[in-house]
């Protein structure tokens, strides 16, 4: 008892003493604050970069994953990085959901720096990307290119691949032939996944909008290819 009594005494003596020699605080530490408002700070000085529509900042190259998909234009596909994951997630889903589906053919997105891109209007900013479709039994182009599809557009592939891309929650709309987006529409209401007004809302049929709302919208040379537009990495959508 009394040894242990010393031995107490002589600790908490050691504990005091090895204080005040280091000059050590106790209490919690603020380092991971301080890091956390810089790392804000540091948000706040890019503010939305990214997301203008004539260039990019800050660019990512779409990855080398032949599971997932197949790139045609590596040096063209170059993106945001929602757009980059918006790409990743939806094909990583389709492999899982549809094992036996051919990897997605993904077309231009933008130069490394964005700006002009040849045989486009948009795709100056990262924010635009063409997808191809799947023709019945969920094949993309063997060719690795686009292919135009009549009847023999895979509506199951098609929606699980458009509702995979709508899911991520990154996409502000997607342009695509008006036959193909009436089949989608079809489908997914005769199936039962979407109601009247579910369906309405994603694929609006009044003529004079259906271009311009909505998250599947009308536009013509859409017929072999998806073209998907991402919102910014603050939610917000970006120019034209
Ligand atoms: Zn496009």
């Amino acid at each position: 008892m009394v040894w242990s009594l010393d031995t107490g005494i002589w600790l908490i003596f050691l504990l005091l003493f090895t204080m005040f020699a280091t000059g050590a605080e106790f209490g919690p530490s603020l380092e991971g604050e301080v890091v956390l408002a810089e790392a804000e700070a540091d948000l706040a000085d890019t503010g939305v970069a990214g997301c203008a529509d004539q260039y990019l900042d800050d660019g990512v190259q779409l990855p080398d994953l032949p599971l997932f998909f197949r790139r045609n234009t590596p040096d063209a596909e170059w993106g945001t990085g929602e757009m980059i994951e918006v790409i990743v997630s939806a094909s990583r889903h389709m492999r899982w959901l549809m094992p036996e589906s051919s990897p997605i053919n993904i077309g231009d997105i933008s130069r490394e720096r964005g700006g002009f891109l040849s045989g486009h209007l948009s795709h100056r900013g990262g924010v635009d990307a063409d997808v191809g479709i799947y023709a019945t039994g969920a094949m993309q182009d063997p060719r690795g290119g686009f292919q135009s599809l009549g009847s023999n557009f895979d509506v199951v592939a098609n929606w699980a691949l458009v509702s995979a891309l709508l899911d991520t929650g990154a996409v502000e709309f997607i342009l695509l032939d008006r036959a193909h987006i009436t089949r989608l529409r079809t489908y997914t209401t005769q199936a039962g996944l979407l109601t009247e007004a579910e369906a309405e809302e994603v694929f609006p049929t009044d003529a004079h909008s259906w271009t311009l709302t909505g998250y599947v919208r009308h536009a013509p040379s859409h017929d072999n290819h998806l073209h998907v537009r991402v919102l910014c990495s603050d939610g917000s959508h970006s120019g034209r």
